[in-house]
């Protein structure tokens, strides 16, 4: 009995010490040998190509914070109750200016109604001008899920051109490691971006609560601008002639621009990987509109330079 014992304790000593020690000090040596750098070396042009089209993506990521401009500001409550009141779920309630507390009717109305009630509470209004940027937002977070698809299979195709040169174990044990120390910043692949509305109910006695949360992931910022194009009928614009911000639309812009950059003439013919953004050729900043007339294709690069030149 005690001989199993101690081959089981050793065993796992054994094992222990080749998962913690051995592994990773042989995979240092490998990150660091002459062979593995002047790889790295070699790919280093394709990784800034890559990175640089990571940056880029976790920028749109921001498009809507940027949006919400206005201050609540902020206090803090205090519980002066003399009587020995727990008021539990007050230790939970979120305070922040995405969160409403109000009572148990409106979380329920909320959940029936979210984008009405999402423009009442949280001082959205329904305006054109709120319908313009809820456009640019949908317009960025869709070239968000596009870029990250390309960027992903860009840096794979990369790293496949090398993966003979690595040896199986390594490639096998930690993929993503070997793609890093190749100089590949690692995709985000989270959803944080999408912006989460809370309605919160919690009575006064601090028992009982309830909330809806909402949360504007790409299907539903479709529908809110297409909610509030509804009421905003496009005053601006002569009826019909304006069009919206969609999905559907961004396909269109780019097939009839041949899926080919107005500005560098770069397409994906010859840049298999490469994400094309619909641009305003007006800005709407200055008065441009979402009509076809008004949009072009311009590759990540040339939209993101034309930016910074009118910002
Ligand atoms: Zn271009």
């Amino acid at each position: 009995m005690a001989e199993i014992i101690k081959i089981i304790v050793f065993g796992i000593l054994a094992w222990f010490f080749v998962l913690k020690i051995v592994i990773p000090l042989a995979l240092n040596f490998y990150f660091k040998s002459d062979s593995f750098i002047s790889m790295k070396n070699n790919l280093a042009l394709n990784a800034e190509k890559c990175n640089a089209l990571n940056d880029h993506i976790e920028d749109l990521k921001l498009s809507y914070s940027g949006m919400e401009s206005f201050d609540y500001g902020e206090g803090q409550l205090v519980d002066n109750s003399r009587y020995n009141m727990q008021r539990r779920q007050w230790a939970n309630q979120a305070n922040n200016r995405r969160t409403h507390q109000c009572s148990a009717s409106v979380v329920k109305n909320a959940n029936n109604q979210p984008f009405k009630y999402l423009c009442k509470y949280f001082n959205i209004k329904t305006n054109e001008a709120t319908l313009e940027q809820l456009e640019m937002v949908l317009n960025n977070f869709l070239a968000v899920e596009q870029g990250r698809v390309l960027l992903i299979n860009e840096r794979d195709t990369v790293v496949t051109t090398v993966i003979d040169s690595i040896p199986w174990a390594v490639w096998r044990y930690d993929k993503e490691r070997v793609k890093q120390e190749l100089g590949f910043t690692p995709v985000n692949l989270n959803q944080l971006h999408f912006p989460e509305y809370t309605f919160q109910y919690i009575s006064a006695g601090g028992n009982s609560s309830s909330s809806f949360i909402f949360k504007l992931n790409l299907d539903q910022l479709e529908r809110f601008v297409g909610y509030l194009s509804e009421i905003v009928k496009f005053k601006k614009s002569a009826a019909g002639q304006r069009s919206l911000m969609t999905a559907r639309l961004r396909e269109q812009i780019k097939q009839r621009d041949n899926y080919t950059c107005k500005m560098c003439y770069i397409s994906t013919s010859s840049e298999r990987n490469l994400l094309l953004e619909i641009d305003h050729i007006i800005p709407i900043s200055k008065g441009g509109m979402t009509t076809e007339d008004n949009l072009q294709v311009l590759c990540w690069r040339c939209n993101r330079s034309k930016g910074s030149k009118v910002a």
